[in-house]
């Protein structure tokens, strides 16, 4: 047997003080209050600079509680201390900060630091037990909120249910135990992906098929967080994704309007539906790489144009587009600026449909301003633009399992209303879906929520813009010698 469960989450502090090894008076109150942390589960690691102290911000998410000397490296300006702060809340806004003062100096701290801190600590005025007290009290509620709705849920319910009555068949794994082919497989994934992989009659996680109970919650809790009027989780991938949309928004002899750059699963979901595509084309430069439709073939004109002369649109040449479908970004990674394209296809169709099947990460920094499905966008102006759907493959460029997806809406002129739009997501979707695949879509959710998203996407656009720089130096010093090596573009 462990001694510690595998589905309990370990509790770390950050302890930022220049005297923490030190045998000064300061250093023995905080080793009583280190002694009082460990006795409470709490591992404490400690830091006594700012490289260290950002370091560990950086590397080590088990963090849940800061404790900060405002006099770390002896810096009586505090500058040390305010950069640990700031490294922090660049990255997570709600985990719990306390800073070692004393009265005296607590008077002089800015307001924009007791903004961003939550509490003091007196070093010489309470007893260790007593902040301790405070800190473990900080790092239970840090933790009670940290989980998103659904995979919380799921996470508590694994916990408390030791025995599973219902589907799949092998009951939280235990089938697994009976022959040795299945007693490998069930020690390799490890216990939890089997506690936690559960049916649709487990009621208290609600229905991804009603939207009902947790499940629900984190499709609203995304939906917040991806800056849409409803998202749906989707496990069957965004090729399924896809098929929910048009299914739910053409029917047969209808006409769609088609990036000529679109996934197979497009070409499926028109297949099904009975629509017939206009195709728009994309630019293609001289490398063979995919660009967006120019504007010049999204505008009236040139829809007409292209509507007319598709050979599958009957002669009489009245139909009218109802959906567009574009693929943002390319799959060259070129994107569009979505309001420009809102402006020129929406002259011609009500419902706007941005495959984003690489692309979910956009809203998370400024970069992409305007630039993808979701963008912000004034209340009153939304009901006189297009109905816009996005479809993003969570598990492609956020953290998710295979086959995670989500479906985002945003209603606007011709909306399709949820009872409608979720008979063509039932239509699609399995009524045994994999929770741990649900779950996933709602913890990437969740790890883009506030300031994780812009520090995550932003540590990601460093690193792929240094990899270019020392490319394109390897490719400028081989030139030299007269040699070739690959370039970026
Ligand atoms: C991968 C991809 C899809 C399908 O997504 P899955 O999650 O693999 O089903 C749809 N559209 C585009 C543009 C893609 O690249």
């Amino acid at each position: 047997m462990l001694t510690q469960s595998p589905r309990t989450l370990h509790m770390k502090v950050l302890l930022a003080h220049c005297v923490c090894k030190t045998d000064s008076a300061a250093g023995r109150v905080l080793r009583e209050l280190g002694e009082q942390l460990v006795q409470n589960d709490i591992e404490i690691l400690t830091a006594t600079t700012t490289f260290d102290a950002v370091a560990l911000i950086r590397s080590e998410p088990l963090i849940q509680a800061l404790l900060l000397d405002w006099e770390l490296e002896e810096d009586k300006e505090h500058r040390a201390a305010m950069r640990v702060l700031a490294a922090l809340r660049n990255r997570n806004r709600n985990l719990p900060v306390f800073l070692f003062t004393d009265r005296e100096n607590a008077a002089h701290i800015p307001l924009t630091v007791l903004r961003q801190a939550n509490d003091f600590i007196w070093l010489f005025e309470d007893t260790a037990d007593f902040i301790a007290g405070r800190i473990v009290a900080a790092v239970r509620a840090y933790r009670r909120q940290m989980l998103p709705p659904m995979f919380g849920a799921l996470a508590r319910f694994s916990q408390v249910h030791e025995y599973s009555w219902h589907t799949p068949g092998h009951t939280g794994g235990t089938a697994f135990m009976k022959s040795p082919s299945g007693r490998a497989f069930f020690d390799f994934f490890g216990e939890n992906i089997f506690r936690s992989d559960l049916s649709i009659s487990v009621g208290e996680l609600g229905s991804l098929l009603d939207h009902s109970g947790p499940i629900g919650k984190g499709e609203a809790y995304a939906a917040r967080v991806f800056g849409a009027d409803r998202t749906y989780y989707v496990t069957n991938g965004s090729s399924t994704s896809n098929r929910v949309i048009l299914m739910a928004s053409v029917t047969r002899n209808q006409a769609a309007l088609c990036d000529r750059n679109c996934h197979k699963s497009i070409e499926h979901a028109i297949t099904m539906s009975g629509a017939i595509p206009t195709y728009l084309l994309p630019s293609r430069n001289h490398y063979g790489l995919i660009g967006p439709i120019p504007p010049h073939r999204l505008t009236p004109e040139a829809v007409q144009r292209a509507m007319r002369d598709n050979p599958l649109n009957s002669s009489s040449g009245d139909a009218h587009p109802i959906h567009a479908i574009v693929t943002n970004s390319t799959y060259d990674g070129l994107c569009y600026n979505v309001k420009r394209v809102e402006k020129l296809l929406g002259q011609s169709v009500d419902r706007l449909h941005f495959d984003e099947a690489w692309y979910g990460y956009a809203r998370f920094n400024p970069m992409y301003h305007d630039r993808f499905a979701m963008h912000d966008i004034p209340d009153g102006e939304k009901s006189s633009g297009p109905t816009v759907f996005a479809t993003q493959s969570t598990h492609k460029l956020l953290a998710a399992f295979s086959q995670a997806s989500m479906i985002h809406v945003r209603d606007g002129r011709n909306p399709i209303d949820h009872a409608r739009f979720n008979e063509a997501f039932m239509m699609h979707a399995s009524t045994s879906p994999n929770y741990a695949i649900i779950a996933s879509n709602d913890v990437s959710a969740s790890m883009m929520e506030g300031a994780g998203g812009r520090a995550l996407t932003e540590e990601s656009i460093r690193e792929a813009v240094a990899f270019r720089c020392l490319i394109a130096r390897i490719n400028a010093e081989l030139a030299e010698q007269g040699q070739w090596f690959v370039n970026v573009w």
